[in-house]
């Protein structure tokens, strides 16, 4: 990190600056001014994502250069005409910059599928910054009982929620396995156990620390090793992965019950070989969600609002944009829960 005094109009941010497994690094791009409909964010924190490791990887595709980062909150400090009303609110913003709103995807409210999307991180400037730039219809309003950090969950939850409601995965009633404990996967219990279902979480030994979060939320958890000895006699009504881990895949598919539900949460970032036969043979129901629409952004809204998610304990650590090798490297290995960077910690700006 360099001590070169910042000159007015320029801001920090992570940049990803080519494709390419790496070309990371902190560098300076102007800062943006909002046109019309637009609004520019102060960034709180921005939080560190399996996609963001993807992308570092190469593992994702992205359109460099590009500041990295799309799990944002922040307040609002300059707003485009349109948009003052946002002005002073503290926010989350959904994570498209760019839909194109004609196309039959866009025009069924699923935005997130739309071939001209642009988002956040992976094409456009995203939240590893002081600031960003987002459309005003993405914004939504961070509830008052969420911490100022922990905001950046919205949209992690967000993709939850798109995976899980809508139609809902769980009723009352049902047994639900979630395989991964980090911050997805304890999202995703919360969420299944919104629904009624009696929900388990696994991880590996590594993951203790992990467990013992989901354990403090009142979630019952399990380490991998003993998954069979907790799972019911016909497996579960529900299944949902959220490590992205192939071995964690496949013993999730072989806990769920014959005729029961699969959910892909997590990403592998690369092809791997699970037994596919099993959707067949236990003739299984297999679902996913890609990234939010407006629709998921409201469950999470009033899954928040009713308490019956709550963000501030997944947020295990914030740091300064200068430390970001440290905490991606620690994401990388499963160190924490959620890891988030605040820009305003940088001394300087
Ligand atoms: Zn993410
Ligand atoms: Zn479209």
């Amino acid at each position: 990190m360099s001590d070169t005094p910042v000159s007015v109009g320029q801001m920090r941010g992570l940049i990803k600056q080519a494709r390419g497994a790496e070309n990371v690094g902190l560098g300076m791009i102007p800062k943006p001014r909002p046109g019309p409909g637009e609004v520019l964010i102060e960034v709180y924190a921005t939080g560190i994502c399996g996609t963001d490791l993807h992308i570092q990887a190469d593992e994702y595709p992205s359109q460099p250069p590009m500041v990295m980062g799309h799990e944002i909150t922040g307040r609002v400090v300059e707003a485009g005409v349109g948009a003052e009303e946002h002005l002073g609110k503290r926010v989350a913003p959904e994570t498209y910059f760019y839909t194109c709103d004609s196309c039959a995807a866009c025009r069924a409210g699923r935005r997130n599928l739309c071939l001209a999307r642009q988002s956040i991180g992976t094409h456009v400037n995203g939240g590893f910054a002081t600031h960003v730039l987002v459309p005003a219809r993405n914004l939504h309003e961070v509830h008052e009982s969420v911490g100022e950090h922990a905001g950046a969950l919205y949209e992690p939850l967000s993709c939850v929620t798109q995976a899980l409601c809508d139609p809902a995965v769980a009723s009352p009633g049902d047994t639900a396995l979630v395989v991964g404990p980090g911050a997805m996967g304890n999202l995703t219990a919360q969420v299944l156990r919104a629904q009624g279902a009696r929900v388990t979480v696994s991880g590996t030994p590594a993951d203790r620390q992990r467990l013992d979060i989901a354990a403090s939320l009142g979630l019952e958890v399990v380490e991998s090793g003993e998954l069979e000895r907790v799972t019911p006699e016909d497996g579960f009504d529900v299944v949902a992965d959220a490590s992205g881990n192939e071995r964690g895949i496949d013993a999730g598919l072989r806990a769920v019950r014959r005729g029961g539900h699969y959910v892909q949460v997590g990403l592998t970032g690369r092809p791997i070989a699970v037994d596919i036969d099993l959707i067949c043979l236990h003739e299984l129901v297999v679902t996913s969600g890609f990234a939010s629409t407006p629709r998921s952004w409201r469950r999470l809204e009033r899954l928040i609002a009713e308490g019956q998610v709550v963000l501030d304990p997944l947020v295990s650590d914030v740091s300064p944009l200068s430390e970001w090798q440290t905490s991606f490297a620690r994401t990388r290995r499963a160190d924490g829960l959620k890891l988030l960077l605040d820009p305003r910690m940088d001394t300087v700006a």
